[in-house]
């Protein structure tokens, strides 16, 4: 295994952090990117650092800024000596039926969910073009591929993620750099927690019965997908064996998406 550099944004929680501690204890050196609590991340920070051996960083950027974005990988870059494995999965989530949906919250998710995508990969290709290798992996959804009321922009900037995806790996086809998006289905991480809070206060169940009823609705394995088995993906997909797969979705949905 040949060791590599990778920036996972919205790596303080969730399916980011699974993806760098997936990533850290396959060897690679990893940097976190995110928000939360200063001493919080320095934990996480260290842990990652001394369970796996490797080199951890951490910076803070706020993808709804295209400047931000930019900064980040040329810091990262800076701090780790270059990079060679981008995982794109910062997001967030708004749920509202689109008449009444607000017009800067459409703008914040497809800021961070769509355009930040666009912003870190046109920052980091230089790079891993001129060293002839490189990894790109978005973090879509299953709703890059079908789609959910009340959702518009969150499924709008997924299936924009899956086009940009192809794009980036026609274009870097013919060298050793490849580029896919990971579509998961409903993993319990705090951005799906307060869906069903909200789905337990609005319909008066527990938060129980507002799961089983989320997973029932979507998901055939009626079981959440992990943030280990999405952080495994990512570990294949930045392998050898992966290199010829490329430009394409890999569904983790537990059957979501085969209805
Ligand atoms: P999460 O809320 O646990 O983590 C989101 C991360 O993004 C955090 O680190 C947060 O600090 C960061 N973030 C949010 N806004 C940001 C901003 N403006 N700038 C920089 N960082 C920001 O959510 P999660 O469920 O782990 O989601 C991670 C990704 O996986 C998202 O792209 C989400 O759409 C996708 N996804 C999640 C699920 C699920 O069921 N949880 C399913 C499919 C896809």
């Amino acid at each position: 295994m040949t060791k590599r550099r990778a920036l996972i944004t919205g790596s303080t929680s969730g399916i980011g952090l699974g993806v760098a501690q997936a990533l850290a204890a396959a060897g690679h050196d990893v940097a976190l990117s995110g928000f939360g609590d200063p001493e919080a991340i320095e934990r996480l920070r260290h842990d990652i650092e001394t369970s796996h051996g490797v080199r951890c960083t951490y910076r803070f950027a706020d993808l709804s800024d295209p400047a931000a974005c930019r900064a980040l990988v040329a810091d990262t870059a800076a701090d780790l000596g270059g990079l060679d494995i981008l995982v794109n999965n910062a997001g967030i989530q708004h749920v509202a039926p689109i008449p009444e949906f607000p017009a800067e919250k459409w703008d914040q998710v497809i800021a961070v969910n769509l355009s930040a995508v666009f912003h870190c990969s046109a920052a980091v290709l230089p790079g891993m073009i001129e060293r002839d290798w490189g990894r790109i992996i978005n973090i879509a959804s299953a709703h890059g591929l079908v789609a959910s009321v009340n959702k518009s922009a969150y499924v709008a900037a997924k299936h924009g993620v899956v086009g940009l995806t192809k794009v980036a790996a026609l274009e870097n086809a013919k060298r050793a750099i490849t580029v896919n998006a990971i579509c998961p289905g409903w993993v319990l991480t705090p951005l799906v927690q307060r869906q069903i809070e909200a789905r337990a206060e609005a319909e008066g169940k527990s938060i129980e019965e507002a799961s089983q009823d989320l997973l029932g609705e979507k998901q055939p394995s009626g079981r959440f997908v992990t943030p280990e088995q999405i952080g495994a993906m990512a570990v294949f997909l930045c392998s050898d064996p992966a290199a010829s797969i490329t430009g394409t979705t890999l569904s983790v949905d537990g059957g979501w998406t085969a209805q």
